[in-house]
């Protein structure tokens, strides 16, 4: 399996947001990526100017980050094509990887407005190359800038920032330096395209805890009501277990948290997000974790809490 790293450059409206296309608030307007074999050694780099149909002036951000002008721009081709020429650059098997969340959403986003859509199936598993540089050099939750990252890596800056082809090759780089295993056991999965039916619900087992991806619902109340996917079962043993903190939602109301009690294996918490998907409908990505006493015990202060705030905001 190869490694496609990509990073994409996008132009939004230039006369702001009330005058914006809501379906499509940013339009790519650079792809730039690297290839790299299983051992993450370079084979072959993807570069492509794109000719912009949506906003044709450079919105003065864009043009200030990324150093394009518009009439570098009139050199580009139609996104249509370089998007069908990328893929097919992509071969047939290979992740994609990515600094952050963001490119992969905006490249599915572009690929459906621009009704090539089905150059790419999803939901898509990926490496989030920002979020494993947090893992492996610093915690869990840190998210760093990819200059950041280069330069505590000490990798060569050959070349400028904020082009989709330095930028990906700069990704490359801190890929590169990433341990096959944390590789192996942490990766993405992109919703963009979440699962409709039952058949295409997701589950994920990663080596502390357990992400599962459900299927639509038209409201949020049906989601909530049904009792598959708000089951709170241990992920080690799969049994369905009692719960000790039943349901509650945090002060957004999109993610709910319970915990439940397995007699082999301990406390088990269940955390429910809420998302809203692309059509209007509701699915749900539920994690499940063991944890300690004292993270139990957090979570119930956390819930009193919330409980109270509740109670005085009735009174009031
Ligand atoms: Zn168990």
């Amino acid at each position: 399996m190869n490694y496609i790293i990509f990073d994409l450059e996008w132009n939004q409206c230039p006369y702001g947001k009330d005058f914006e296309n809501p379906k499509l608030p940013f339009e790519i307007i650079e792809i730039g990526a690297v290839k790299l074999n299983e051992k993450k050694e370079f084979i072959d780099t993807f570069h492509a100017l794109i000719r912009p149909t949506i906003y044709r002036r450079l919105h003065f951000q864009t043009s200030k980050v990324i150093g394009l002008k518009e009439s570098d721009l009139r050199q580009g081709r139609m996104f249509r094509d370089v998007a069908r020429d990328f893929i097919h650059w992509c071969g047939e098997d290979y992740r994609f990887c990515t600094w952050g969340t963001l490119d992969l959403m905006e490249l599915q986003r572009n690929l459906n407005y621009f009704r090539v859509g089905d150059l790419l199936k999803g939901p898509l598993l990926y490496e989030d190359v920002q979020k494993l540089f947090a893992i492996t050099y610093e915690t869990r939750k840190e998210r760093r800038a990819l200059n950041y990252a280069v330069e505590y890596l000490h990798l060569p800056e050959d070349g400028e920032y904020h082009l989709a082809r330095e930028d990906a090759v700069y990704t490359a780089r801190v890929f590169q330096t990433i341990p096959d295993d944390i590789i192996a056991s942490n990766y993405s999965i992109d919703c963009y395209r979440n699962p409709k039916s039952k058949e295409e619900e997701i589950v994920l087992i990663y080596p502390d805890y357990e992400k599962f991806i459900s299927r639509e619902f038209d409201t949020k109340e049906q989601l909530l009501a049904a009792k598959d996917v708000t089951a709170v079962r241990c992920y080690v043993c799969g049994r369905d277990v009692p719960r000790q903190i039943r349901f509650f939602s945090d002060s957004s109301g999109r993610n709910h948290l319970a915990v439940g009690y397995c007699k082999e294996h301990g406390y088990i918490k269940c955390k429910l997000r809420v998302r809203e998907a692309h059509d209007g409908k509701y699915y749900a990505i539920r994690t499940i974790k063991l944890i300690s006493e004292e993270e139990m015990l957090d979570i119930r202060k956390k819930e009193a809490l919330i409980r109270l705030k509740r109670q005085n905001r009735r009174r009031k």
